[in-house]
């Protein structure tokens, strides 16, 4: 495999020092990753601020037929890019429901195409005798996007493409665990964008907070832990910096008694399992009504005994490793908790295989709001299935957390539903159905999920500052 360097102004740079990438599915060396220097930083703004002046002046029409080329040419190196995800990553090629690194890759595709296709018009907010006020939208100038491990490839395009259409310069940072993707997106990517436009660093955590700190850089944007969310609102405020945060959730599903189980409890484990749990806004605490309660739990072990677990490059895995060993812990010490407290395990709970940070996919009832499986996010392959009498009560352990990114409500009664959800504090909420994102539906926390939406119109906004323009006749 060739070697892998920084994309700072147009160039492929190297560094002096390197980390290595493993493959969690067996540990191995996937490649050797450039680690970016406070210099190159600094070289990666400059060109940044640089390349600015005249990507801003372009007409938004300019960026988005460069913008579509891109996926057009990333497009092109489909099989590369999805084999790179399923090896850094760990998430299947393809995996169950077809939830892997090929839905990963059609999502960066459509998201890029979709996204791409929107426009920011002025807004005419009087116009009289006298007066005519307009409403223009401006680039902010630098964005720096700063993304986690487990859609390296997926969340930063979500950063990436509406900064570079609203007309701003993007110097981006992958996470330390999954960087090599980013690297090579961003290498491809310089066939079609002027030099500067995009630059890829990487390193870790302290590279994070250079760039969240950085005086020429003018909007964070960030998706990842609330605490790490924290630390960047904190290093961002030297020079007032705009800051888009989506951190952490752990979202309530809550299943009405008048469901039919059967329809609906593929897409509840598709729902808690995409990814091996390992999505922000994936479901991750399940309320269910105590009518179906034993027969949902019966049908959702039916479908998580019988998925297979394994490397995701082999083709019939539905299911891989954990991405590393710190969430692979995390996951093991909520389950020990619920052990103890002498909740159910429906099946999994143990680990098999230590070749790579497997978990089995795993199911837990009899057990309560307080136990640390429900209360902490646990992001991977293990669900805590909780009884409810009363539905005012599930509507209070949904909200009684200190987050609130997403939330889902299953039932045949779309009006009794929409009650409920209209009630529950997060971002989004969906109703039979959820983790469903879209590009063309603002997404962001409430509560300590952060602040901010993604996609949508809403979403283009938070990259340009208002430009407001009072026109005496
Ligand atoms: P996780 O713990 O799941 O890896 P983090 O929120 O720590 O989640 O990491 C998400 C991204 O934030 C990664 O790219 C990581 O390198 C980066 N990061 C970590 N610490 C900081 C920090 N103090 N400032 C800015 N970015 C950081």
């Amino acid at each position: 495999m060739k070697p892998f360097k920084l994309v700072i102004n147009g160039s492929l740079v190297e560094t002096s020092e390197y980390f290595d990438v493993l493959n969690p599915a067996d540990k191995s060396v996937v490649a050797r990753c450039p680690k970016a220097t406070e210099a190159d930083l600094n070289n990666a703004v400059a060109a940044a601020n640089t390349a600015f002046e005249s990507w801003s002046a372009l007409d938004i029409s300019e960026r988005r037929e460069l913008l579509l080329k891109l996926a057009d040419v990333v497009e092109d190196k489909a099989e590369e890019f999805k084999t790179l995800l399923t090896k850094e990553q760990g998430k299947p090629l393809q995996g169950f429901a077809n939830l892997g690194a090929g839905f990963e890759f059609e999502g960066t595709l459509n998201w890029i195409r979709t996204t791409a296709n929107f426009d920011i018009k002025p807004k005419i907010i009087e116009d009289n005798d006298t007066v005519r006020i307009e409403l223009h939208r401006k680039p902010l100038g630098v964005v720096g996007s700063i993304t986690p491990w487990n859609y390296p490839l997926l969340i930063s395009i979500w950063h990436i493409i509406p900064a570079l259409l609203a007309g701003n310069t993007v110097v981006m940072k992958p996470s330390e665990m999954t960087p090599l993707t980013m690297l090579r997106f961003g290498e491809v990517a310089q066939e079609i964008l002027p030099p500067g436009v995009l630059n890829i660093v990487t390193g870790a955590g302290e590279l994070g907070a250079l760039i969240s700190s950085h005086e020429d850089i003018q909007k964070i944007v960030f998706t990842g832990s609330t605490p790490t969310g924290k630390a960047i609102m904190k290093s961002a405020s030297g020079n007032l910096k705009r800051l888009t945060l989506e951190l952490g959730g752990n979202d309530a599903g809550i299943v009405l008694d008048d469901v039919n189980v059967d329809d609906i409890a593929e897409k509840i484990f598709a729902s808690a399992f995409i990814n091996n749990g390992q999505t922000c806004a994936a479901l991750k605490r399940l309320y269910v009504h105590e009518s179906v309660y034993d027969e949902m739990c019966n049908a959702l072990t039916k479908i998580a005994t019988s998925m297979k677990n394994g490397n995701g490059m082999d083709k019939d895995t539905d299911l891989g490793p954990l991405q590393n060993e710190q969430q692979l812990n995390i996951v093991k010490e909520l389950a020990e908790d619920a052990k103890q407290r002498g909740a159910t395990f429906l099946c999994g709970g143990e680990v098999v295989d230590e070749k790579g940070y497997f978990y089995p996919p795993t199911l837990v009832s009899n057990i309560e709001d307080g136990a640390k499986l429900v209360d902490i996010e646990q992001f991977g392959p293990i669900l805590p299935i909780i009884k409810f009498h009363d539905v005012e009560d599930a509507i209070a352990s949904a909200n009684r957390l200190g987050v609130g990114l997403g939330g889902s409500v299953w039932s045949q009664d779309l009006i009794k539903a929409q009650r409920v959800a209209s009630r529950m504090q997060c971002g989004t909420v969906w109703i039979n159905s959820h983790a469903a994102v879209l590009p063309i539906a603002p997404f962001g926390g409430v509560k300590d999920s952060g602040f901010g939406v993604e996609f949508g119109e809403e979403g283009l906004n938070e990259y340009t500052s208002v430009h407001t323009i009072h026109i005496y006749k």
